[in-house]
């Protein structure tokens, strides 16, 4: 990376890689093409207005989780019957929110919501369509914390409700049942869960068909993982295993769709957070690389112990024999981006950079301690 771009920048702030956003998703057309499959980019992702821009004008549809978010992705170019609107707790204005916009589809997530959603498209005299979330209860072998598949989590419906959740939308003459959705956790890196996700939505058509209910479409939700490790050897993830696992283990009926939200794989890796080192702190024991970006910046190693890769871009070449605590500014003991991290000799003033941040970065960051939003830089 040549650093050079980004002198007199005020640190800490993103660093988007324009070229290899736009890598990603000639990545994701190459497979995509031509087949049922239709893609989402989940905004709470990163909901950085150009970087919405590019992935809209590529066609995708949007995943919202909030009014707001529905919202910005209208007004960021995704067009309102390919955004889709999922969540355990939607207000009724957010709910209205969707439905005058014209939304595609909400994706419903309880018994409670099938009434609730009904009788706000009734007041509004429309019809809408929904999609019933289901809880498939899969283990995806992902953090606890970005588990949603499983049958003890908040997220979807219960397998054993389904059918009444069916009969119940059947029964509204204001929602229209467009199909089933799913969403099985994130940061998932091998092919075994989705997998088995096909092979439940399988059985389920075959459950239904029985009764005579057909669904034109299939959302397999996101939660393809991303190589936080190495990223410059891993830049776009294998998004050939990851549709071809789907494609092929999904038996779809003559004109059937299948739809998926990725948010983290389309944009993690374009991100960087760079930092500025304000003092390298020798302790007795330990040395500490005191950096200015901190927990409020980027949330993820404090929230569920991730780690980013971390580099010294300041000393680019020269060889990382120094063992360093990298840490941030604010006052809690979980704010630790590395520990035991080797890195060239570091000094005051160095630019780090906090590698594949490019999803639930910013999007995640907050005021906490009073301090200012990180900023931004699109390239
Ligand atoms: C968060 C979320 C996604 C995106 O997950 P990724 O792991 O970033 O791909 C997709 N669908 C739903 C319903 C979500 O809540």
């Amino acid at each position: 990376m040549n650093h050079k771009i980004f002198e007199g920048i005020r640190t800490p702030f993103y660093y988007y890689d324009k070229e290899l956003l736009e890598r990603t998703l000639d990545a994701i057309e190459s497979c995509t093409a031509g087949t049922p499959m239709k893609v989402h980019y989940a905004i709470k992702a990163n909901s950085e207005p150009e970087i919405l821009r590019i992935i809209s004008s590529r066609g995708f549809g949007a995943d919202c989780v909030s009014g707001n978010e529905i919202k910005t992705a209208i007004e960021c170019g995704f067009r309102p019957e390919n955004i889709y609107y999922a969540g355990v707790g939607k207000t009724d204005e957010e709910i209205l929110t969707g439905i005058d916009a014209g939304i595609g589809c909400f994706n419903i997530e309880s018994l409670e919501e099938i009434d609730i959603l009904s009788e706000l498209a009734s007041e509004r005299g429309v019809r809408v369509t929904v999609a019933l979330r289901v809880n498939p209860n899969i283990d995806a072998h992902t953090h606890e914390y970005i588990t949603t598949g499983l049958k003890e989590n908040k997220f979807g419906i219960d397998l054993r409700v389904l059918e009444d959740a069916i009969k119940k939308v059947k029964a509204s003459q204001h929602l229209d049942l467009g199909g089933l959705h799913f969403h099985i956790g994130s940061q998932i890196t091998i092919s075994e869960p989705f997998k088995i996700l096909c092979d439940r939505i399988n059985d389920l058509q075959a459950q239904f068909r029985l009764d005579g209910i057909k669904f034109r479409f299939f959302n397999v939700g996101g939660g393809l993982g991303i190589d936080y490790d190495n990223p410059d050897e891993n830049p776009i993830p294998d998004f050939t295993s990851y549709f071809d696992t789907i494609l092929s283990n999904l038996h779809l009926e003559e004109g059937q769709e299948v739809h998926c939200e990725l948010g983290r794989a389309i944009v993690a890796q374009c991100g960087s957070l760079i930092s500025k080192v304000v003092l390298v702190k020798k302790g007795l024991d330990k040395s500490f690389v005191i950096i200015d970006a901190g927990m409020s910046d980027l949330i993820r190693p404090a929230l569920y112990g991730a780690h980013h890769k971390i580099e010294n871009i300041s000393a680019e070449g020269l060889p990382t024999d120094k063992v360093y605590d990298v840490v941030g500014p604010i006052c809690e003991s979980s704010d630790i981006f590395g520990k035991d991290e080797l890195l060239p000799e570091t000094r005051r003033g160095d630019l780090i950079s906090l590698r594949s941040a490019g999803a639930y970065g910013s999007a995640m960051a907050s005021h906490y301690n009073m301090r200012d939003l990180p900023g931004v830089l699109i390239k």
